[in-house]
């Protein structure tokens, strides 16, 4: 587990920090795939951990929720148009193609069982010292976290940065094939950048400490603010 900041803990569940989840404070966000939950409660083991939220409920994302939350006996939180797939373990409804021969292995190999979220979350919010974002589009309840005082992030995956299929790092729109409403995504990008944040974590990809980094992306794509 590396120390991002004050109270801020990455945990990597994939070789070139390809897939991550985070602890802030005392809350866990995310929990990788199926397969993840070994690693990430070894890494819990010394943590007083009190809650679980999600940034969405992706199979890389909610993996290993429901035997997190069970083993620790925390509750698990997400946004309301989370909280059903969040609870059945559909992950892959909202996908443009779920279909997709890619869909239909992260549904049978990554995705966790449902469990039932005991709180949701929206825009304002505060969890722990962290302000709930809004970020909708790659999925459509989709949150972020921002810790104001010094600029953390917790990004979700509004933005990777890697390259999910050659791993070469930096800043990507997620991929169209895992995001449900690519304009709309478009939109939270620009709504996490006028944050101006200072460090970022992503799903996917190492963090970035931002030396505008992220402004440069914004405006390379074409998005304004
Ligand atoms: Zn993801």
């Amino acid at each position: 587990m590396k120390n991002i900041a004050k109270d801020v803990y990455q945990i990597s569940l994939f070789p070139r920090n390809a897939i991550n989840c985070y602890v802030i404070e005392d809350i866990l966000i995310d929990a990788g795939i199926r397969s993840s939950s070994g690693t990430i409660l070894k890494a819990l083991k010394d943590k007083n951990i009190t809650k679980h939220a999600l940034t969405h409920a992706h199979a890389d994302h909610q993996g290993s929720s429901k035997i997190i939350c069970e083993t620790l006996n925390i509750p698990l939180l997400c946004s309301e148009p989370e909280k059903e797939f969040s609870e059945n373990g559909n992950v892959v409804t909202e996908y443009p193609n779920s279909n997709h021969i890619i869909s239909k292995f992260q549904k049978q190999f990554w995705a966790g069982k449902g469990h039932l979220v005991s709180e949701t979350l929206k825009e304002g919010d505060q969890i722990g010292g962290f302000t709930v974002i809004e970020t909708p589009g790659h999925s459509s309840g989709h949150l972020s976290f921002f810790r104001e005082k010094d600029g953390v992030l917790i990004v979700g995956d509004v933005l990777t940065n890697m390259n999910l299929l050659t791993t070469k790092v930096g800043l990507n729109e997620p991929p169209h094939l895992f995001t449900a409403d690519k304009e709309t995504n478009r939109k939270s990008i620009v709504k996490l950048a006028s944050l101006k944040p200072k460090i970022l974590c992503f799903g996917h990809g190492p963090v970035l400490c931002n030396n505008g980094e992220l402004e440069k992306f914004v405006q390379k794509s074409g998005l304004f603010y």
